[in-house]
């Protein structure tokens, strides 16, 4: 139980430089002063849920371009478009379709009741976890902090965000906008790098929501583990892209171009490998030659292609094509104005193909995130479906086919977070589908009512009737009882 004396003694904790402060300390006054608040107000009403969604959409929608501003700062270049698309636009539909169905989801939930406890009354009532802990990652900053921050609004929690260190304009403007619109014991912005994040993720909170890579996920689960503390991990991995025989691979490769290179590659989901039929792997090297030419006909100076975040990753894409190249790989760059990109200040790279991969190339092995694409061939649709399963569960799978039977095959033989067929990315915006991965690739799921439920605690309630037939198995017992045995334990 929190002391009520905290309620009345808050200190402005976000304001005090994290330095000053153990960090430990420092983020769990914070946390003490959200719980507080949260038991003082209760859990919050229909209305007070949807002003707070209300305010969310304003800081969104009043802070559009300097978000788009602050984002490609931090990258060195993010189109502007592509802010506006899948920061902006994504995060209002999704806090749009929040505010349109949340009394329907609020609505306690009437169950079945067994004729021997009738006329007793059963329902499931959706009640406020409490504070709610948002890690979040650099390469979707705003959609991929505020998301979660509105689903656990919608849920009726207080909520406390640690944005990425690697895109450090962006998260200080979530801070100060975030800042003006809530109160730090409804809405907290905790700034910091990795060790922020131990700390965060130490916290005894009543839900954690982590977004970022698998390997940072396990020590997360770790750390709450210490306090019982449930987690949504919404990981990544390696997503394969798979064209069946007879798919159009001019159709594929228009929707492998938005899903490879949209933000230069670095998505969750985004096509990480590709799997072909053998013998078109040169269609499909014409194909995303034609298509991104169309797109991209320049890409160092062009304002719609970004670049990668930093210089870390930037190497680290260029130490995979090296290292493909070293162990036999044959590299295909897809350059449609013969550019030179060696200008490493631009931090931009080309679509790269790898063909002929071997296993043990690095970029067989990690999550690609960024504008490398392997390409595997394979003779049956069969020798597909076990190479995508001979490895860890992926976040996405991507099947190109219009054979329904050969769809249904690949849905019920391979298990990812989530599949789109003939189409990359858009599962991700269907409003009404939850979002997440399995196994390696995550645990748990948010977006729409599955988010929601996710951070709500879903009660059992029984209400008992005052005239009811329960009293027939009290002591002492006797022949009404036998009988009524007699027929329980038919
Ligand atoms: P990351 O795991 O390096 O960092 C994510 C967040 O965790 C950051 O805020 C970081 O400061 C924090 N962090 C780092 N070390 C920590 C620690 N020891 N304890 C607690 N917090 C710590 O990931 P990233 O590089 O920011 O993002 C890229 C990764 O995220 C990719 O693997 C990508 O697939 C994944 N991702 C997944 C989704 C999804 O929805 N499933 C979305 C976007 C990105």
């Amino acid at each position: 139980m929190v002391a009520a004396a905290a309620l009345h003694d808050p200190v402005p904790l976000t304001s005090v430089p994290l330095t000053s402060r153990p960090a430990d300390e420092l983020l769990g006054g914070l946390l003490k002063q959200q719980r507080a608040a949260s038991l003082e107000a209760g859990p919050p009403s229909l209305e007070q849920r949807l002003e707070d969604l209300e305010r969310l959409r304003r800081v969104l929608l009043e802070n559009q371009e300097n978000f788009a501003a602050a984002i490609s700062k931090d990258f060195g270049h993010r189109s502007r478009h592509e802010t506006l698309i899948s920061e902006i636009f994504v995060s209002l539909e999704g806090i749009k379709h929040m505010r349109r169905n949340l009394a329907e989801w609020m609505s306690p939930e009437r169950r079945w009741v067994s004729m021997l406890f009738f006329p007793g009354r059963s329902q499931v009532v959706y009640q406020p976890v409490g504070v709610v802990g948002v890690i979040a990652p650099w390469n979707f900053p705003v959609q991929l902090a505020l998301l979660p921050v509105a689903t656990a609004l919608a849920a009726g929690n207080r909520v406390m965000l640690k944005p990425s260190e690697y895109t450090p304009a962006t998260s200080a403007l979530l801070k100060e906008a975030l800042g003006r619109a809530f109160p730090d014991d409804k809405v907290a912005v905790v700034l910091g790098g990795p060790e922020v994040g131990a700390a965060f993720s130490r916290l005894a909170f009543d839900h954690l929501l982590f977004t970022g890579s698998t390997s940072v996920g396990k020590k997360i689960m770790q750390a709450a583990a210490e306090n019982l503390v449930p987690v949504t991990l919404e990981l990544g991995g390696k997503s394969p892209f798979i064209v069946d025989d007879s798919f159009s691979m001019e159709r594929a490769a228009g929707s492998l171009v938005t899903g490879k290179l949209t933000n230069a590659g670095q998505i969750c989901i985004a096509p990480d490998y590709a799997l072909v039929p053998e013998g078109r792997s040169d269609e499909l090297v014409a194909s995303l030659q034609r298509e991104v030419g169309r797109r991209y006909p320049t890409m160092l100076n062009n304002p719609d292609y970004t670049s990668i975040v930093n210089h870390r990753h930037y190497e680290r894409l260029r130490h995979l094509l090296s290292d493909a190249q070293q162990k036999g790989g044959r590299l295909v760059e897809v350059n449609p104005g013969g550019e030179r990109f060696d200008d490493e200040s631009k931090h931009k790279l080309p679509l790269t193909l790898v063909l002929n991969p071997t296993e043990d190339m690095a970029v067989m092995q990690d999550e690609i995130f960024g504008p490398i694409l392997p390409v595997v061939s394979y003779r049956t649709l069969d020798e597909a479906i076990g190479y995508v399963n001979a490895r860890p569960r992926p976040l996405a799978l991507y099947l190109f086919s219009d054979d329904e039977q050969r769809q249904q095959r690949v849905l019920e033989r391979t298990t990812s977070g989530g599949v789109c067929i003939n189409e990359t990315l858009l599962h991700v915006a269907q409003e009404d589908l939850p979002f997440g991965g399995i196994g390696a690739s995550g645990m748990g799921a948010y977006h729409g009512r599955e988010g929601f439920l996710a951070m709500s605690h879903k009660k059992p309630v029984f209400h008992q009737a005052r005239w009811n037939g329960t009293a027939l198995m009290k002591p002492p017992y006797g022949p009404r009882l036998e009988r009524l045995l007699k027929f329980m334990l038919r």
